[in-house]
């Protein structure tokens, strides 16, 4: 029995479990060190008596791979000197011994039409499975990521069942629900504020212990539940047995086997979730953790000085959490109520003699242990330390010396896919595009309407909509990279370079992201739970070039460097990491010092992504990149084809029409601005407009350098306008240091109006001023020093 630790703590000798070498498997005596860090290890596991092993260091020797519960954990090695272990047959604790059942409280009958609606929530760990879910059920588009967290606002669908609409809300993935992340807050908040008529708790069958651990503190909200045993599949295949009416029995709740993603199942768990909610119009009796008499005293006692809290609320605020306390501040005698808390809890955690933290962590997860020590009978064939399939491709892809150069082949291939691959279709739609214009040409009488179809409508949108292949193409390939698992991966093999310019190896998943768009990439930094790192990372995403940016450069590398295309395109993207490197240290020692930054995180097994996902992910993507189009670009595009084409004079050359346009005279305004930098006024125009979203940049080009071809040459392509282009004093505009000049400009200078709007969502108006300044102004200073330099050179 936990009570007895410090009787039997004496008999044994104790480690950290930093010391230990590979292969070496251990028993978890406690976790040191307070807070965000010692909870989340709790929760993933980390609780007295469990067995963990050390599996390896990351090929930079830092983080280290840990095995727990069966799942698969990192952490730094700073971490895992807080963990006090000793050897793993040392008897000094059984878990079993506080497995105490269920208590039954009675619940009173709810009216679930009382709103009309029906509302059903998914809850459950990061990748267990409820985007896929989701998708099933609502036949929604939804991303389904297999990084924690890639789900982080709620999606909401709906589907009918037996002739009743129910609404399903897919909820951020989330292990536990404490105060500590945005993700738990969020979940947490919902529920009391939504009330669902039910919860759909998804579980990972193969890793019960620990996802169970999620569904006790969903049992004590009181609010009908079912348990889906999400990837049965994997669980059979695992040899694993799991004897489901009997752990209904143990846990108190439905339990339904399910594989959502190829939608086995999927019906009984829905039924289920009716029956139970049809239950809960009767009173019931519903189902709890017993936490042994102390406990259930003090619940008991707190319940009935506050009658309109639930028992999990009761219980948090027994835990002294903040939010939970906040509730009671509206209550006469909310004094009383916490300093009884207070005293109840003293007194538990003289009686356990450990922390409250500890303690109903413990309990809970004794809980757990209890019950699956009579219902599941583990495949006898592995033993104690070996890992469950599925993790089989880390041998290769986190392997010491080959890690890190397939992380950068990986990387460098889809770049070189979106660039050779996407110029197939990328002809064909150049082409189309071509045709239309003719034939609209041809169809329309000459006057500014024409015009404005034909050079600023086609123009303008066609010169961007030409990239839409290597859009897809690009966001293909990272949403199969998500759905492996391989992200999580390299979160883990990046960490040690990531640490040392003050992040996280989770960083990498939004930097990542932003190379297909900074606004997903800055919301994902949703998953970081520290909030120093994700204003760093925020900050420094827009530096991650991103695909909107790649219409310019693919067409400036194509029209001014004929050799090592690839290269070239790759080093801008060099370019932008770096400077977001020396941005984010820069930050780190300046206006957001460090406090400690921690790297708990989950590596999920691989799975096989399916073209499926991948599909419905590049799709939406795709949809979102034409919907951009259809309203800001096209807009854009008509006002920057407006301020080209008036004031409108009598026999001027077009060249002269557009220089003394308004948009000519803005440029002309800025030109010494821009100058030095090696740009003319057209460049400096296109870079005013491309504020607005950087497509743009083509676009503009594309309208303005409508009247400067020669008028004896046939060049239809903006690529051979821009070969063609002089000077007034006859010298070309580009060469490719002026191309080049011109594309680290528009890979840093302010980030787009919507990649704000995300900034200012996320971190408010102060950070997306800062923002604007400070990406404009590095932007300038690169650009003016490459360009100085390789003109003396
Ligand atoms: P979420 O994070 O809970 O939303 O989980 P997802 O729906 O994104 O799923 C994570 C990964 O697990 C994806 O790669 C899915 O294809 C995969 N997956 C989902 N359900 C199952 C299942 O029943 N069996 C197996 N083998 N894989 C599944
Ligand atoms: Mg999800």
């Amino acid at each position: 029995m936990i009570k007895k630790q410090e009787d039997s703590n004496k008999n044994i000798s104790t480690r950290l479990l930093d010391d230990e070498p590979v292969g070496m498997t251990v028993q978890v005596v406690r976790v040191m060190g307070d807070g965000a860090f010692r909870q989340r290890l709790l929760e993933m596991g980390f609780v007295r008596g469990a067995k963990v092993t050390v599996l390896k260091n990351a090929p930079l020797q830092d983080p280290v791979e840990y095995m727990i519960m069966g799942s698969h954990i990192s952490l730094r090695h700073s971490e895992a000197a807080q963990v006090e272990v000793t050897d793993k047959d040392a008897e000094f604790c059984d878990m079993e011994d506080a497995f105490n059942g269920i208590v039954e409280t009675e619940v009173a009958g709810v009216d679930p039409m009382a709103d009309n609606v029906l509302r059903v929530v998914l809850v459950g760990n990061p990748n267990c499975g409820k985007t896929s879910l989701f998708n099933n059920v609502t036949g929604a588009k939804e991303k389904v990521g297999n990084y924690g967290g890639v789900t982080v606002d709620s999606k909401e669908g709906w589907f009918s069942i037996g002739g009743r609409k129910v609404q399903l809300v897919d909820l951020p993935g989330t292990y536990s629900l404490t105060e500590y992340s945005p993700e738990e807050m969020y979940v947490r908040t919902y529920i009391r504020d939504n009330h669902p008529d039910a919860i759909l708790n998804i579980v990972d069958a193969g890793n019960l212990e620990r996802n169970l651990y999620l569904t006790t503190q969903i049992m004590d909200m009181n609010i009908p539940m079912v348990v889906a045993l999400n990837m049965w599949d994997e669980l059979e295949k695992s040899g694993d047995k799991l004897d489901i009416e009997m752990m209904s029995r143990l846990l108190g709740a439905r339990m339904v086997p399910l594989t959502a993603y190829n939608g086995h199942g999927v019906k009984d768990v829905l039924q289920a979730t009716m029956a139970a909610i049809d239950e809960s119009e009767q009173e019931t009796m519903h189902h709890n953790v017993n936490y042994g008499p102390l406990i259930e005293d003090s619940l008991k006692e707190l319940g009935e000085m506050c009658p309109e809290l639930d028992r999990y609320t009761v219980l948090k605020i027994i835990e002294n959490d903040q939010h939970a306390i906040e509730l009671l501040n509206n209550k006469d005698d909310a004094e009383t109520v916490k300093s009884r808390a207070t005293e109840l809890r003293q007194l538990i955690e003289r009686d356990f003699n450990s922390d409250i933290v500890s303690i109903i962590t413990d309990l809970k997860y004794g809980f757990v242990r209890g019950a699956l020590a009579e219902a599941l009978t583990p495949n006898p064939n592995r033993a104690t330390g070996e890992t469950k399939p599925g993790y089989s491709m880390d041998r290769l892809l986190t392997n010491r010396w080959l890690a890190l150069p397939i992380l950068l082949v990986l990387m460098w291939l889809m770049f070189e896919m979106t660039f050779t691959l996407g110029a197939y279709p990328q002809d064909w739609i150049e082409s189309g595009i071509g045709w239309i214009g003719e034939w609209i040409g041809k169809a329309m009488p000459d006057g500014i309407l024409k015009d404005l179809v034909i050079d600023g409508i086609i123009g303008g949108v066609g010169g961007v909509l030409v990239f839409l292949p290597q859009i897809l193409i690009l966001f293909f390939c990272i949403s199969l990279l998500e759905d492996s698992g391989y992200m999580a991966r390299a979160a883990f093999i990046v960490d040690r370079i990531m640490h040392r310019v003050g992040l996280h190896g989770k960083s990498f998943i939004p930097y990542l992201i932003g190379f297909g768009c900074g606004v997903p990439a800055i919301m994902a930094t949703r998953t970081l739970e520290n909030r120093r790192d994700r204003l760093v990372t925020i900050l420094t995403v827009p530096f991650m070039s991103c695909s909107a940016r790649l219409p310019a450069y693919l067409l400036l590398v194509a029209a001014f460097f004929t050799a090592n295309q690839g290269l070239i395109l790759m080093s801008i993207y060099l370019i932008g990491i770096l400077i977001a490197a020396l941005t984010a240290i820069l930050l780190s020692k300046t206006i957001l010092k460090h406090d400690k930054t921690q790297f708990v995180m989950e590596l999920p097994p691989y799975r096989k992504p399916t073209a499926r996902n991948a599909t419905l992910h590049m799709w939406s993507k795709g949809k979102q990149y034409l919907q951009k189009m259809a309203t800001i670009i096209l807009a854009a595009s008509i006002i920057v084809w407006a301020l080209g084409y008036f004031p409108r004079h009598e026999g001027q050359t077009p060249q002269e029409q557009i220089e003394n346009s308004y948009m000519g005279q803005m440029g002309k305004a800025i030109e010494p601005l821009v100058e030095p930098l090696g740009f003319n006024w057209q460049m400096g125009v296109s870079v005013l407009t491309g504020a607005a979203a950087k497509e743009i940049v083509v676009s503009t080009m594309g309208v303005l350098y409508t009247g400067e071809s020669d008028a004896t040459e046939e060049s239809t392509s903006l690529k051979e306008k821009l070969q063609s282009a002089t000077k007034p004093n006859g010298e070309h505009v580009f060469d490719p240091i002026v191309a080049y000049s011109f594309m680290l400009f528009i890979l840093l200078y302010f980030p787009c109006i919507a990649a704000l709007a995300a900034i200012k969502r996320e971190a408010g108006w102060k950070w997306v001023a800062f923002e604007v300044v400070y990406t404009t102004g590095v932007a300038w200073l690169v650009s003016f020093i490459f360009y100085q330099i390789a003109r003396m050179v």
